[in-house]
């Protein structure tokens, strides 16, 4: 399938750069982040072992209605999917709303390992898909998603910046 530009997916929030303190200023930091998202947004999650990723997602999916403790970082499935829901006050709120996440950790070989998941939907569809470890798929990720990179400060401090742009990824950082 192509990878259609989708031009509002690309442009940076005024969230970030963000520094939180804490699990839960992540988790809060993704609610925000989650209202700001459009129908079809992908969201590339790049970062080491416990940068909060996940704990990232866990806002974003609890902002969309989805119990927060059910997002977790997989452990054999490469896929998670939820049914999601637009908040107040957002543009589509009250609709349904898919919510993926998508851990590629075990995909080092390559994003051939994505051929059991329905990735063509999580990446072209109307959902919300958030994809950890990004790196591990990039080939077949779309060309035009928004990509947060979140640094290990301290053993409480985290950054959440954003990198935009084919072909940059990794290099231009705001
Ligand atoms: P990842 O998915 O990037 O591997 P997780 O979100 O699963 O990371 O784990 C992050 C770990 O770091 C958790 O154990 C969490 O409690 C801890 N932590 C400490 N400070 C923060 C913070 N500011 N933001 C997110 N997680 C934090
Ligand atoms: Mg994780």
């Amino acid at each position: 399938m192509e990878n259609s530009p989708k031009p509002e997916n690309q442009r940076p929030t005024a969230l970030f750069p963000a520094e939180t303190d804490s699990p839960e200023a992540t988790r809060a930091l993704g609610r925000r982040f989650a209202r700001q998202l459009a129908p079809g947004a992908v969201v590339a999650l790049s970062g080491d072992l416990g940068a909060g990723k996940t704990q990232l997602a866990k806002g974003v999916a609890g902002e969309l209605g989805v119990a927060e403790r059910s997002v977790r970082s997989p452990t054999f499935v490469i896929a998670r999917e939820y049914d999601g829901r637009w908040p107040a006050g957002h543009p589509a709120a009250g609709n349904a709303v898919p919510f993926v996440h998508l851990d590629a950790y075990r995909l080092s070989g390559g994003p051939e390992g994505l051929a059991s998941v329905d990735y063509e939907t999580y990446f072209f569809g109307e959902g919300v898909c958030l994809v950890e470890w990004p790196e591990h798929v990039e080939p077949v990720l779309p060309t035009d998603m928004l990509w947060l990179h979140l640094a290990h400060l301290s053993e409480k401090r985290r950054r959440v910046s954003v990198r935009v742009g084919a072909g940059e990824r990794g290099r231009e950082e705001t």
